[in-house]
């Protein structure tokens, strides 16, 4: 196996890009090293992203936020600011593993392992990220939702890299909030979650964005839920149009961690619940 450590997304390009065999970039390692360990991914070449300059930095400015590749979930739930404009975002970075996987673990990473269940992917989407992403052919800024394509899957070609992560500014009357649900306390991974952000004007939303994971191969926008509350004050009639929407938008596995007929049922469940705290913390920022 080739091991690198490039100084900069240029060189990290380049190297991707003459890559023979298996290529993989590390950043925190969480899946990577695990995969590696029990056999199931043996890269020829690996790509260490931790000394390029820049991917560590957590950066605001009139557009929102900038985060690089490989800053992990640790230093995002310390980072006071990101977190009170952003708390569903991070609390869904905070939910990943334990504090030793939370001082290593990457959003990049949970985004271009490809897993359906990625705990920061629904927030994320739910939040309107957007990725820089480079590549042989230059530079280009694509939504989050473009980068999955199926468990295990990414849309990035080869040579192409996720430098930053752009969080667009928190307005006054906005809010956030991601849940999960998973069979005990920690240390596992979603059967289904659940991230919503909401716009107000006064007491009535007037943007909304839903996403649901570990229902379908990947993350899926609940358009239908966000058209249920938008124009609403969440009154209980609403929620039970959110919670129908959701429901319909899954198109979930059966397996030992849940069957088919719960993970759809809960999918609703999840939706009144986070949107009820999105919505509080809506209020609560006008
Ligand atoms: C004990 C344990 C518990 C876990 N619990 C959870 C959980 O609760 N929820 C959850 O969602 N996940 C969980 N995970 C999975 C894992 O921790 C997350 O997916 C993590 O966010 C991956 O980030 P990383 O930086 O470690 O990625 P890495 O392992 O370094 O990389 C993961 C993948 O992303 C690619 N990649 C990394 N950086 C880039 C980049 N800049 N551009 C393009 N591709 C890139 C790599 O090539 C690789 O395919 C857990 C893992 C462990 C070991």
């Amino acid at each position: 196996m080739q091991y690198h450590c490039p100084d900069s997304f240029k060189d990290a390009v380049a190297l991707a890009a003459e890559a023979q065999g298996v290529t993989r970039f590390l950043a925190g390692g969480t899946d990577v090293l695990v995969q590696l360990r029990s056999d199931i991914v043996t890269p020829d070449v690996l790509i260490d992203i931790k000394k390029i300059e820049g991917a560590d930095e957590i950066r605001q400015d009139e557009n929102g936020w900038t985060i690089g590749a490989a800053v992990c979930g640790a230093r995002m739930n310390e980072h006071s600011a990101l977190k009170a404009q952003w708390p569903g975002l991070v609390e869904a970075m905070d939910l990943i593993g334990s504090t030793q996987i939370q001082g290593r673990a990457t959003l990049v990473g949970n985004l271009c392992n490809g897993s359906p269940a990625a705990d920061s992917v629904p927030a994320m989407i739910a939040a309107g990220v957007r990725v820089t992403v480079v590549g042989p052919e230059g530079e280009r800024q694509i939504a989050v939702e473009d980068i999955p394509t199926g468990p295990g899957k990414t849309s990035l070609k080869k040579g192409e890299i996720v430098s930053h992560v752009h969080i667009p500014t928190r307005r006054a009357g906005g809010g956030d909030a991601y849940l999960r649900f998973i069979p005990r306390t920690e240390m596992d991974i979603a059967v289904v979650g659940c991230g919503i952000n909401l716009q107000l004007d006064g007491d009535v939303i007037s943007d909304a964005r839903i996403c649901l994971g570990a229902v379908a191969p990947t993350a899926v926008l609940v358009a239908d839920g966000a058209s249920a509350i938008v124009g609403t004050s969440l009154d209980d009639g609403t929620m039970d149009a959110l919670a129908a929407a959701a429901s319909a938008a899954c198109n979930p596995i059966d397996d030992k961690r849940g069957t088919i007929a719960f993970r759809t049922h809960v999918a609703g469940v999840l939706a009144r619940r986070s949107a009820r705290i999105a919505y509080d913390r809506a209020r609560a920022s006008q």
